[in-house]
């Protein structure tokens, strides 16, 4: 014990698996390129209440950090009319999702690694890997070079950590046109009485005609109005405004003044990274692209990977903490989370593949149900999409009268068969040939219809 931990980046599933190995007797140093009061974005996330007790944090509640529970989504299609909108319908009050300010979020995670004895850098930019020749033995900020025995890399989305490692340890860098959405949000004023709105928190697919594809909520809350923009490339400001001012027409609820936010965030919108550790390195949270691939949450993701990782990180008796002794963490994520998360891709990348018009078809003949909507951070699993119902044979013959719908959905599933027996042949131990034979493999599932 006593050895040298870094995380790069305070990510949500860095700053827990820190707070753990602190816990465990490592030295634990977080990196983070931004000070204190400007960690986090000014809105708030919906997230799962139970990964707080699976790492050992303090639940809001306990903390005096203020939660509430987040409103069922209604969704929609381009031209959903009132009758064939979708509600979500949870089965089970476990599934219920919270909310809470993303900076209210910092704060207890923060703490909560600080009170385990994790040292944070604030103010400190990463710029890339230390190597010694294949291994990484720290990094490089612009304060000079830290040294650790590992790396952990929770440094978002675009981590120069990963994006700077060499080729040969078989990890992606970048990600393609497809696997990320570019997300505006902002809070606008609410010039109507919150009680008199319908649908409390719209969801709505390709509401922007002419782009490839588009995706948008409105969620009104006690006192604003909540808007999201999701579309394949960053939106511009004017084409943001103009999209605003045509919600506007049909939702009221949605202010002209800008009172939060207003940012433009890429997040992850694909397939967990195939590879997510090397020798002194692990990568965990929207560095190891860990977001659920259809409604993009993140966090309950990685703070549950943090467990596996930290588990597996106690677990190396040897403290070499090589691709091959860090395995464990691979497969227990891939086991635990990865095998049912990644094939939900495949569906995403169905449905952003399908025009206005199928999407139209799909929600007004009742081939896509609550079942397959009500999804949450939590609920990572294909099995959302793949379960019981008896209305399947006539949903099977809907989808039998639109042929070339019929055909991308048989693809989707052709390539969820695919994954799952590609996934049997994850190798049991590490050996660099062949985890980089089963990443070649798994990334082209994913990719040979792109
Ligand atoms: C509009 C929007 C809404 C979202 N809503 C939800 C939601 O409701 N629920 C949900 O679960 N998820 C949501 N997400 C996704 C969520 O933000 C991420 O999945 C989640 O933050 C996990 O990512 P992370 O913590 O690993 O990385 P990040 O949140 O990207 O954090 C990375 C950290 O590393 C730091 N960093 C980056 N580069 C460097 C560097 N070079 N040097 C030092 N530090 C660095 C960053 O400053 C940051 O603190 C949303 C995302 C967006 C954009």
């Amino acid at each position: 014990m006593g050895k040298k931990i870094l995380v790069a980046g305070a990510g949500h599933g860095g700053l827990t698996a820190a707070a753990q190995l602190a816990k465990a007797g490592f030295q634990v140093t977080v990196i983070e390129r931004h000070e204190k009061e400007n960690l986090g974005y000014d809105w708030f996330d919906a997230l799962n209440p139970a990964v707080f007790a699976m790492v050992g944090c303090p639940h809001p509640e306990a903390a005096g950090i203020p939660w509430q529970n987040r409103a069922d989504v209604t969704y929609f299609g381009p031209t959903t009319d009132e009758a064939h909108k979708i509600p979500q319908r949870f089965t089970k009050p476990g599934d219920i999702e919270i909310t809470m300010e993303r900076r209210d979020l910092y704060k207890l995670l923060t703490g909560f690694a600080e009170d385990c004895g994790v040292t944070i850098d604030y103010g400190v930019t990463v710029t890339g890997p230390l190597m010694a020749g294949d291994r990484v033995v720290g990094l490089i900020t612009d304060r000079g070079d830290y040294t650790g025995d590992l790396v952990i890399d929770a440094a978002g989305l675009f981590s120069p950590v990963r994006m700077g490692l060499p080729d040969c340890l078989g990890i992606q860098k970048t990600v393609l046109k497809n696997e990320r959405i570019y997300t505006y949000r902002a809070f606008y004023d609410l010039p109507v009485d919150p009680g008199t709105v319908k649908d409390v928190y719209k969801v709505m697919f390709r509401p922007d005609p002419g782009r490839d594809f588009s995706l948008s909520w409105i969620y009104t809350r006690d006192t604003y109005t909540d808007l999201l923009i999701g579309h394949m490339e960053p939106p511009g400001e004017k084409e943001i405004e103009e999209i605003a001012e045509r919600y506007r027409r049909e939702n009221p609820q949605l202010g002209k003044t800008k009172l939060r936010g207003g940012q433009t965030v890429p997040i992850p919108f694909r397939r967990p990274l195939a590879v997510l550790v090397a020798d002194g390195y692990a990568a965990i949270g929207d560095a190891a692209f860990m977001t659920m691939p259809l409604n993009c949450s993140g966090i309950s993701t990685s703070i549950e990977a943090s467990k596996i990782l930290a588990d597996a990180v106690i677990a190396d008796k040897t403290e070499t903490f090589s691709a091959e002794t860090l395995w464990p963490y691979q497969l227990g994520f891939f086991r635990q989370i990865g095998k049912n998360m990644a094939p939900i891709a495949l569906v995403k990348d169905m449905i952003i593949g399908l025009t206005a018009a199928e999407t139209d078809y799909a929600f007004n003949t009742g081939l896509i149900t609550w079942r397959e909507l009500t999804i949450t951070a939590d609920q990572h699993s294909i099995w959302q999409f793949l379960h019981f119902d008896p209305k399947l044979p006539r949903r099977g013959l809907t989808l039998a009268k639109d042929p070339v719908l019929l055909k991308k959905a048989a693809g989707a599933v052709a390539d969820t068969a695919a994954f799952y027996a590609w996934m049997q042949r994850l190798p049991k131990q590490f050996s660099r040939a062949a985890v980089q034979k089963w990443a070649r493999g798994y990334d082209k599932i994913f990719t040979h219809r792109l």
